[in-house]
């Protein structure tokens, strides 16, 4: 069995008074969930050290591939690790758009993550355009198949999280239906499965794109869906305690 995940994208939000919502959502931990909590990068050796001995693990937003070198702006893996990290999520569609990144470029992220020993939260996901062409199941196992390292499958399920994303659906306030979500979670899975074997079933998915307490239950209960990826309804924990709440009585 997979294990239960809610993670917090925070994006580009949030400053030092935002430790006091860090403490809400410690407070807010639930039975059986994992809580990871990705924040700005400057607020990431704060909030590790803020969170030590807790349920909520923290994690930085993307890492360069390089472990260091001369590249302005960019941090490595080793350095989230250093500053307490233990997740990054990698190929979040605003990077994908913002910076251009590439699967080659994520996939090499990755293998820099797994190599320091982080956990990467890896984002596929279709634009709206692609879902209206109805190729979603071939963006997504491509892209997939692209950015997936190859993993040992006896330690699969624990060194990979993968979320799915429709690029429709983040901070739009529009979800897809439920059968929709199941049909691309079944997809990854399987895409999975012919990669790692068996190792595959412990690989958490997670569903992203406008996840709200409101709706987190019937997302929860879509086959192959073992948590979320959360925008904006990570930033305060009175929101997100509803989630952690929904999934962990999921
Ligand atoms: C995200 O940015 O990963 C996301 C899912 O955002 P939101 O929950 O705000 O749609």
């Amino acid at each position: 069995m997979p294990r239960k995940i809610a993670a917090g994208n925070w994006k580009m939000h949030g400053d030092g008074a935002a430790l006091a919502e860090l403490d809400a959502l410690i407070a807010a931990a639930a039975p059986g969930v994992e809580i990871v909590i990705c924040p700005p990068a400057t607020l990431i050796a704060r909030m590790a050290d803020r969170a030590r001995g807790s349920a909520v693990a923290i994690g930085g937003q993307t890492c360069h591939h390089a472990a260091t070198g001369a590249h302005t702006g960019d941090i490595s893996a080793a350095m989230l690790v250093d500053a307490g990290a233990t997740h990054v999520i990698l190929g979040h569609s605003e990077r994908r758009a913002d910076h251009a990144e590439s699967d080659a470029q994520i996939r090499a992220q990755a293998q820099a993550s797994l190599a320091a020993g982080l956990i990467p939260i890896l984002c596929v996901g279709e634009t709206e355009a692609e879902r209206d062409a109805d190729v979603t199941l071939a963006v997504v196992t491509g892209q997939l198949a692209a950015a997936v390292p190859d993993l040992a499958p006896d330690t699969a399920g624990a060194s990979l999280v993968v979320a799915y994303e429709p690029v429709w659906a983040i901070g739009t306030g529009r979800v897809p239906t439920t059968a929709q979500i199941a049909e691309v979670h079944g997809a990854i899975r399987a895409h999975l499965a012919d990669r790692f074997g068996a190792a595959a079933q412990d690989i958490p998915l997670l569903y992203g794109g406008s996840v709200k307490p409101g709706n987190a239950a019937e997302i929860f209960a879509v086959a192959n869906v073992d948590g979320a990826l959360v925008g904006g309804a990570s930033l305060k924990a009175t929101d997100f305690s509803g989630i952690i709440g929904a999934l962990s009585a999921a």
